[in-house]
């Protein structure tokens, strides 16, 4: 005890005992690609279906994110990199809570997705990559941001005037121009499945 009474305690709960208390193994599942390539989409569907699974989760979306924690980000390069880095930070938080995190951003550079990947154990960062084709991206322009872009009222637009580096190594790669979205979902839940992350039945 020190002279203020203040006894410090080793933290006793650890990242194990509130994964244990959930039944889960806490990871990302880090959604990355081009906008209106299905990151939101997909990422909510999944989040459904792991509910099912009673799994505990929590969803983090690019556009809410945005509204909050970084309100005072814009976009351009500099700005992308400490949004993915505020959105890693706070990812790790929650897995060391024993949440499975759910991230649908666009982040666009390599660096910035491997620096999120180096917050967590290995395994933990599981990489979803929406191959969606540009022009489906841009057919389907849901918020009219492409539309917006390509007339020059939006700079530094992923796919159009700012740069979207590809995964090398994504653990799953989905294109919603051919899948569905319970397709998508199945393909994600399957790799789940067998990397030890999801054993639980559906109930
Ligand atoms: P992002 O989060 O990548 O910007 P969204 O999920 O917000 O993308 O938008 C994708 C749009 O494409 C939505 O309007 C969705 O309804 C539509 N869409 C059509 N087919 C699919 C599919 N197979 N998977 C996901 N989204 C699809």
């Amino acid at each position: 005890m020190t002279s203020s009474g203040v006894v410090w305690h080793p933290a006793s709960v650890s990242k194990q005992s509130r994964s244990d208390l959930k039944q889960q193994k806490p990871c990302i599942i880090w959604f990355t690609g081009l906008s209106g390539s299905g990151k939101s989409t997909i990422a909510n569907a999944l989040e459904q279906r792991l509910a099912e699974f009673r799994q505990h989760t929590y969803l983090l979306d690019g556009d809410n994110v945005r509204h909050g924690l970084n309100r005072d980000l814009g976009f351009s390069d500099a700005d992308r990199v400490e949004n993915i880095r505020r959105i890693g930070e706070v990812s790790r938080l929650f897995v060391d809570a024993g949440l499975i995190v759910i991230t649908a951003f666009i982040s666009p550079f390599r660096n910035e997705r491997q620096l999120v990947r180096s917050l967590v154990d290995e395994g933990e960062f599981i990489e979803i990559y929406m191959g969606t084709p540009l022009q489906t991206c841009e057919q389907r322009d849901p918020k009219g941001m492409y539309r917006r872009a390509r007339a020059g009222l939006i700079k530094n637009f992923t796919g159009i005037d700012s740069v979207y580096e590809v995964p090398e190594h994504p653990q799953v790669t989905l294109d919603t121009s051919v899948m569905d979205v319970a397709a998508c979902v199945d393909l994600v839940v399957d790799y789940l499945m067998t990397a030890g992350i999801l054993s639980l039945s559906e109930d």
